[in-house]
């Protein structure tokens, strides 16, 4: 029934064996960190998306969410060699704060592979080491027990195993890309910082174009992006802002409800998955955006699937496939 506002169910939490393909939310806002009892159920961490399916085991972004995670994989593998890949989006804080705390990183057993692409003014290792080097933090990266290994991704398709990866340049302020990861047990397309096309124009006005060619520019761009989600199964999307927010946040590199919803829809994906929470919104804030989200997708007559990504919780690729059934 359209208009009736309810709390949304929580996304499934499900303990799956670690052989099950998945994927675990350790960190889901943006920006900064913001621990608090009103922030509980969506998660107070900065981004953090591990998934594991074929084989391997992908964190997407090292945000402040890393940090449980490394507590969680040394629980589980017991002194066992850990081998994980780590995909960068960019460099602003709330993807690489939590690096340094990363448990696995201090463990010679270990092995790290990093991969991102090179930022605006910094080089990919320059992105990954700076941070850590006196005076802002007390251990440098080559002083990390773990066999590491940083990669500047040059290609926007390559493979980690028997996963495919594809990897778009957003808009976003810098360099960010966007993520695709192919399993077999599905896709998921991975954007935690993105703004819509359609009304970012700065880019354009900055080198000067006109307004009709800003617009065949962000028209061009939208189409590409479309093309790259096309047929995901789950689509972790940046939708920090309300519609009414956004409109005094035009410039500043994030989604908003409506046009998420608009996007997922035109791409066709089965499952969006609200993301990168803005700092200053509670729980039942994220709540009613996520009920907002899911009404427009009614109102389009979409099956389209909707929750915002709680921190914690796990999605289980296989059990999704039946469920799609
Ligand atoms: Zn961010
Ligand atoms: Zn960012």
């Amino acid at each position: 029934m359209h208009g009736k506002i309810a709390v949304p169910p929580p996304m499934p939490s499900v303990s799956a064996s670690p052989a099950s393909p998945r994927i675990k939310f350790w960190g889901t806002r943006g920006s900064i960190p913001v621990p608090s009892p009103e922030t509980l159920r969506y998660g107070g961490n900065t981004t953090c998306v591990e998934l594991r399916a074929d084989g391997e085991i992908i964190v997407l972004d090292a945000g402040s969410g890393i940090r449980p995670l490394g507590v969680a994989l040394d629980r589980e593998f017991q002194g066992r060699p850990i081998k994980l890949s780590l995909l960068i989006t960019h460099a602003h804080w709330d993807h690489i704060q939590g690096f340094p705390f990363f448990k696995a990183a201090y463990d010679s057993k270990n092995e790290i592979r990093i991969f991102g692409f090179d930022g605006a003014g910094a080089t990919f290792r320059e992105i990954m080491t700076e941070p850590m080097r006196s005076p802002f933090f007390p251990i440098t990266m080559r002083d990390l027990s773990a066999t590491m290994d940083i990669n500047k991704l040059n290609e926007m398709k390559f493979s980690l195993g028997k996963l495919d990866i594809h990897a778009a340049f957003v808009n976003h302020p810098g360099v960010c890309v966007g993520y695709r990861i192919f399993t077999s047990s599905g896709s998921i397309a991975f954007l935690p910082d993105h703004e819509p096309y359609e009304f970012f124009l700065h880019v354009a006005r900055g080198k000067q174009l006109s307004p009709a060619e800003a617009k065949e520019i962000a028209a061009d761009q939208h189409t590409a992006l479309v093309q790259f989600l096309r047929g995901s199964d789950i689509l972790i999307l940046d939708i920090q802002y309300t519609d009414q927010e956004y409109e005094t946040h035009i410039g500043w590199g994030h989604g908003s409800v409506s046009s998420a919803v608009a996007l997922a829809l035109e791409a066709q994906v089965q499952t969006l998955l609200l993301f990168h929470h803005d700092p200053s919104h509670d729980d039942q804030m994220v709540d009613r955006m996520v009920e907002s989200a899911r009404e427009l997708a009614m109102q389009s007559g979409s099956h389209l699937e909707i929750a915002g990504a709680q921190e914690g919780s796990e999605i289980l690729l296989e059990a999704k496939k039946v469920a799609a059934a």
